[in-house]
C-alpha cells in the first residue's frame, strides 16, 4: 500500500478540528477542499503546504528567528532539557481536564512545537492539539517532525479560530495577545502562561552580564486581563553535554550578542520557570 502523504495525513488531522476554524479575512466558517486547502464561505483560500501545515497569513512576515534556531531548540527539547516543565504542565492540565473532554489545546507561539507535542503525548487521546506561530520557519520544523498536531502559520493578533473554541490556551515563553486569547476562550477555559523565574539560565546570564530576570511586570499585566488561579514554580538544574550547550546558546536571545567563543561550557544549567494558570 502506498504510504499516505504528509499533506493528506495533515488534512485528516485538521478535519477533526475544522469546525472551530474561522476565516482570518472575513470571519466566516471554513471547510477543507481536495485535502489541500481551507476555503471559507466568501471563497478566501489558504493552502495546506505539502509538509503538512496551514499557512493562514496573507502576507508572510519575516521574523528574526531562523530555521537553524528552531532546529537547535527542537534538539534541546528532545534531549529532555524541559521535561520538568512538561511534567508541571501535565499535572496542571490533568487536574483541570477531568470535567471537560475532548479538549482543544492551542499553543500560541508554539515555535517548533516540541512542548505542545510532548505535553499532548502525556495527556489522553481526547486532546486536540493545535500549534500556531507567526514564524513560518518554526512551523515548518514542527510539521516536519510531528504529525500528531495541527500546525498553523498565523498572526496572534488575528487567530483563525472561532470565539470560545479553545479549552486550554498555552503561551510558553512567548509574546501574548490577551484580547485575542479572551476571544477564543470560553468561561471554562484556562490560559496557561509560562514565564521565566529569576534564576532561569542564570549560568548564561552571569557570563553575558545580565541581571536576574524579573517577571513581575508580566505577571501584573496578565492579572489586569485574567484571574490568576494558580502559580506553580518549576525549578531544577538540567545536565547538558557540550553539543547541547552549543544548541542552547543558538536558541536563546540572551547570548545572541556574544561571540560563542567567549562563552564557557557549563555542565548544569538552571531551569527556573513559573506556570501561571488563569481564567477569564
Ligand atoms: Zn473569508
Amino acid at each position: 500500500m502506498r504510504k499516505e502523504s504528509k499533506k493528506s495525513f495533515a488534512a485528516r488531522t485538521i478535519s477533526g478540528v475544522i469546525s472551530i476554524f474561522k476565516c482570518p479575512v472575513c470571519g466566516s466558517e471554513m471547510k477543507i477542499e481536495d485535502l489541500s486547502k481551507l476555503v471559507c464561505e466568501e471563497n478566501h483560500q489558504f493552502d495546506l503546504a505539502k509538509q503538512g501545515y496551514l499557512h493562514m497569513v496573507q502576507q508572510h512576515k519575516k521574523t528574526k528567528y531562523s530555521k537553524e534556531l528552531f532546529e537547535s531548540r527542537q534538539d534541546i527539547c528532545q534531549s529532555g532539557f524541559y521535561d520538568g516543565l512538561i511534567d508541571g504542565l501535565h499535572e496542571v492540565i490533568y487536574k483541570l481536564q477531568n470535567s471537560k473532554q475532548p479538549s482543544v489545546i492551542l499553543d500560541a507561539g508554539t515555535g517548533e512545537g516540541s512542548h505542545l507535542v510532548r505535553l499532548s503525548d502525556q495527556l489522553n487521546e481526547e486532546v486536540k492539539p493545535i500549534g500556531m506561530d507567526i514564524a513560518k520557519e518554526g512551523i515548518q520544523v514542527a510539521a516536519r517532525s510531528y504529525t500528531q498536531a495541527t500546525w498553523i502559520v498565523a498572526d496572534l493578533a488575528n487567530i483563525p479560530l472561532q470565539p470560545h473554541s479553545v479549552d486550554f490556551l498555552l503561551n510558553i515563553l512567548s509574546p501574548a495577545n490577551y484580547d485575542e486569547f479572551k476571544r477564543v476562550m470560553n468561561e471554562e477555559s484556562n490560559l496557561i502562561k509560562v514565564v521565566p523565574g529569576e534564576k532561569y539560565l542564570e549560568e548564561l546570564r552571569a557570563q553575558v552580564g545580565h541581571d536576574a530576570y524579573s517577571n513581575e511586570k508580566t505577571v501584573d499585566h496578565l492579572s489586569e486581563h485574567f484571574t490568576l488561579i494558580e502559580r506553580k514554580t518549576v525549578h531544577y538544574k538540567a545536565e547538558i553535554n557540550p553539543q547541547m550547550f552549543e544548541n542552547l546558546i543558538k536558541m536563546t536571545p540572551l547570548t545572541w550578542n556574544t561571540d560563542p567563543a567567549d562563552l564557557k561550557y557549563c555542565e548544569r544549567i538552571t531551569v527556573h520557570l513559573e506556570i501561571l494558570v488563569c481564567k477569564k
